[in-house]
């Protein structure tokens, strides 16, 4: 089966990542068209391959601004200003590269807030590296002042960080190399279609305007083409290889080819509007957190399931948990705002699924007020004891004050032919996380070559 995915022919798969840039011009021509299209989606002017994740590319990205601050003569410049609205791979990349890390508030919009930048930006002048800013951010909002902002940071000489991540809601529309970003990453594995169920394998390419070109990551073995000049001030190596996992790049090649202009940009607006049609639907049951004046949202929103605590003892694991037994894995959940769902649909789920997801939620919150009317039972109820799995239904008595049918077929949508059935109850996350137990067949089966049958201690619990 698998021998049909072009990705995994030989010609693509099978070549070593030190071959010599003359023995793969085809790898080479694939890595000047996408540095090409990828220059032409962000307006940056190079872009390095080697960054294996968006953290990597941030790390990355920042060591460049700090090779070019020190080729400036100006290594005393160790600030780095982060909004509290950024991911938390942003201060930990800064961390790493031995910044000074300074939070920046949001206001009730969830943007930055420009009179608290401004006070920072001032206070720290002479010292300031950079701002590392997500945009649109993690909050789902498109800051409205970036402009303004990345003039304030370079008024001040400092660069300005871009963490691209959520491209998907820019690319065909805006780029963050004309609105004042000096650099960015780019998560191939989310915005440019790369899979990454299960953790990888990823890329995060950074691209960077031409004054940070030359600082950008080398290799000792293969010269990245491009770094190849004498003059070449690159900061050292970021991966092992010289490109990254360049074996997956065809995929963000081809989508790039086969969307074509107009094609990325339908997928940037679809993935807008579908977060606000979401957004809109869930009015009235959830609140999302930020909106803009207008009550617009980006390619994100997230649902405050806060107040539901104080009003019917649920909390939003629960919301997680139940929506199971609706068909749903949850989304994010407690981030990037403890108490929250983040709800991101992106460009490429059905209008029909979008609608079912918020019937779903819009079902729980019905079953939420049942509780807060008493109605329910407060610990003993549909959202306390989801997920159910067969088992639940199947064995022993159904002592429960609700009855089996709200319990695993709660809505018209879910039914037998397509249900999907959690295979665990409700586990403690917490204690679970805290008390990890070894699976691994203990050291006896080890012992002797003569034992014919390993006896496999049953420790595991199930997570
Ligand atoms: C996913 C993400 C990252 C990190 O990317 P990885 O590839 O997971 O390392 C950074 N910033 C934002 C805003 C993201 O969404």
């Amino acid at each position: 089966m698998c021998y049909f995915q072009p990705v995994t022919w030989k010609e693509f798969a099978s070549l070593h990542p030190f071959i010599p840039n003359n023995q793969a011009l085809g790898y080479l021509r694939m890595f000047h068209e996408l540095e090409k299209d990828l220059c032409e989606i962000t307006g940056f002017d190079k872009i390095s391959f080697q960054p294996n994740s968006g953290a990597q590319g941030e790390y990355a990205g920042l060591r460049v601004i700090m090779a070019y601050l020190q080729a400036m003569g100006e290594t005393h410049r160790k600030v780095c200003l982060i909004p509290t609205s950024a991911h938390g791979t942003n201060p930990a990349s800064a961390q790493l590269c031995g910044m000074k890390i300074q939070g920046i508030d949001v206001d009730k919009n969830g943007a930055v807030c420009m009179k608290q930048l401004k006070e920072n930006v001032e206070k720290h002048k002479d010292t300031l590296a950079c701002l590392m800013i997500t945009y649109p951010s993690t909050y789902g909002v498109f800051d409205s002042t970036i402009r303004e902002i990345c003039d304030m940071i370079h008024h001040f000489g400092g660069q300005v960080y871009m963490d691209g991540a959520n491209m998907n809601a820019q690319v065909g529309i805006c780029r963050p190399g004309d609105f004042g970003a000096d650099v960015s990453h780019l998560n191939l594995h989310k915005t440019f279609c790369i899979p990454h169920g299960g953790g990888g394998p990823g890329m995060g390419p950074i691209g960077v305007k031409a004054h940070l070109a030359p600082y950008l990551p080398s290799h000792p073995v293969i010269q990245p083409y491009g770094m190849e000049s004498p003059d070449s001030k690159s900061f050292g190596v970021i991966s092992a290889s010289p490109y990254g996992s360049s074996a997956i790049l065809p995929i963000s090649w081809s989508y790039i080819k086969m969307m074509g202009p107009a094609g990325l940009r339908q997928a940037s607006e679809m993935a807008i509007l579908n977060a606000n049609y979401m957004s809109r639907r869930l009015d009235g049951y959830y609140k999302t957190l930020y909106k803009n004046d207008h009550g617009f949202v980006a390619h994100e929103f997230i649902i405050d399931c806060r107040e539901f605590k104080k009003t019917a003892n649920v909390e939003v694991v629960d919301i997680a948990k139940r929506l199971q037994d609706y068909g749903f894995h949850a989304p994010t959940t407690s981030w990037p705002v403890v108490g929250t769902l983040m709800v991101e649909p992106t460009e490429s789920e059905h209008k029909d699924e979008l609608d079912r997801f918020c019937d779903a939620l819009i079902a729980i919150r019905y079953e939420i007020k049942q509780i807060e009317e008493g109605k329910i039972d407060k610990k003993i109820n549909p959202l306390k004891m989801a997920p159910h799995c067969q088992q639940d239904v199947i064995v022993g008595n159904w002592d429960r004050p609700y009855d089996k049918v709200t319990a695993v077929y709660p809505a018209a949508f879910v039914i037998p032919s397509t249900k999907f059935w959690p295979t665990v109850g409700r586990i403690d996350d917490i204690y679970g996380d805290q008390n990890l137990v070894c699976s691994c067949p203990p050291m006896s089966t080890y012992e002797s070559p003569f034992i014919e049958e390993p006896v496999v201690e049953e420790r595991s619990i199930a997570v």
